[in-house]
């Protein structure tokens, strides 16, 4: 069986799970929806994604501007055997995009994947693949977490399966927005959230309730990858190696050196270039090794979050176990893994 996948919304995340979805054997794109007739159309068309205009009366904008428009998005969705939601997760009227086409969806009988920017009880489910695979497996409706809610999964619930996590506390520095967004800052002020715990321990809980988290956040002007300091008391006193270890064996986990010039996220950055990815884009979250240490039961590190790609692979397995592709989660983050080229 090959799933026919709609992407509704086609712009950071949208059009990187759209060609996710495109290197896989078991999925395929069937169209994507946009509302305006922009620069990411030229790119759609020469993938050979299918344009789908957002509503009736913005047909006419697309042809205007010189693309094809297979339709509308409520003709893309009746087609389609689920849908990949990357609409905004806020609109300026109050609420969110997702939350409006939740009811197209559930009018349509169609299943649908929602991004982190939605709440959780959106879909009462919320997504990591290494976390919650098997609890999603034929679900409807389900939430991939956001950037750093995965990033901090992917480090913490390993070391909480294998040595047990008593609490977190985490300072996120958060990127001031993505790189292509030339209207948003701070352009230079440090900005801190003042509502603590900030949105993104409560989030964590959202998929894994038994790990006590609390979180602060600021933003800072860049573009390039947020950054996690961590601190962790965890139920027994482990050696730093111990630790490091478990990151060795974990999927979508990298540990990086500062001594070998990984002074900050800019190298990262870089790294994932050399690397070759698509976009420059790195899916694993990188662990400064150099940079983890535990005295007695307080773990320490600090880890980075590329924002705009590391939710993607969990958004091919969140099709998988949605569309009951495979049941095996490590079948399915393995062949996501091999697709997208994650080191391991
Ligand atoms: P984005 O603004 O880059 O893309 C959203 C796209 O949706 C745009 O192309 C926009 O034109 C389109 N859109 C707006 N209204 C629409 C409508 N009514 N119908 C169809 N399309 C519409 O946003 P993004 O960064 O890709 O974020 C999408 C979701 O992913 C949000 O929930 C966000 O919180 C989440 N997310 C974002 C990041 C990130 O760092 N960018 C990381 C993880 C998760």
């Amino acid at each position: 069986m090959v799933v026919k996948v709609a992407i509704n919304g086609y712009g950071t995340i949208g059009k990187r799970v759209a060609d996710a979805v495109s290197w896989q054997d078991d999925m395929k794109i069937i169209g994507v929806v946009k509302t305006r007739p922009t620069y990411e159309c030229i790119t759609a068309m020469q993938k050979g994604f299918k344009i789908y205009a957002a509503s009736d009366d913005k047909v006419q904008a697309f042809k205007d501007a010189g693309f094809d428009v297979a339709g509308t998005a409520k003709e893309l969705f009746e087609e389609a055997d689920i849908i990949v939601d990357c609409t905004p997760g806020k609109k300026k009227e109050g609420g969110t995009t997702g939350e409006d086409y939740k009811k197209v969806y559930e009018e349509l009988g169609k299943p649908a994947i929602f991004q982190g920017g939605e709440k959780h009880k959106l879909t009462g489910l919320s997504f990591n693949a290494f976390a919650n695979y098997e609890k999603c497996i034929g679900a409807k409706y389900v939430r991939v977490v956001s950037c750093n809610t995965t990033g901090l999964l992917r480090t913490l619930v390993p070391v909480h399966r294998e040595i047990g996590i008593e609490n977190v506390k985490v300072v996120l520095v958060r990127r001031a927005t993505d790189p292509n967004d030339s209207k948003k800052g701070p352009l230079n002020a440090i900005q801190p959230e003042i509502k603590v715990p900030s949105h993104h321990g409560p989030d964590v809980q959202s998929v894994v309730p038994d790990i006590n988290i609390s979180s602060m956040a600021v933003v800072v002007p860049t573009t390039i990858m947020h950054l996690h300091n961590v601190m962790v008391t965890l139920k027994k006193e482990v050696k730093t190696e111990d630790v490091i270890n478990i990151w060795k064996n974990t999927t979508r986990v990298i540990l990086v050196n500062s001594k070998h010039g990984f002074e900050s996220t800019a190298q990262l950055m870089e790294y994932a270039k050399d690397l070759g990815r698509p976009r420059g884009d790195l899916y694993e979250i990188p662990v400064w090794k150099d940079g983890v240490s535990v005295v007695g039961r307080e773990l320490y590190y600090t880890q980075a979050v590329h924002q705009e790609s590391d939710v993607v692979p969990e958004n091919i397995d969140a099709i998988r176990a949605m569309m009951n592709l495979e049941s095996d989660k490590l079948k399915s983050i393995e062949k996501t893994n091999r697709t997208l080229k994650i080191i391991k």
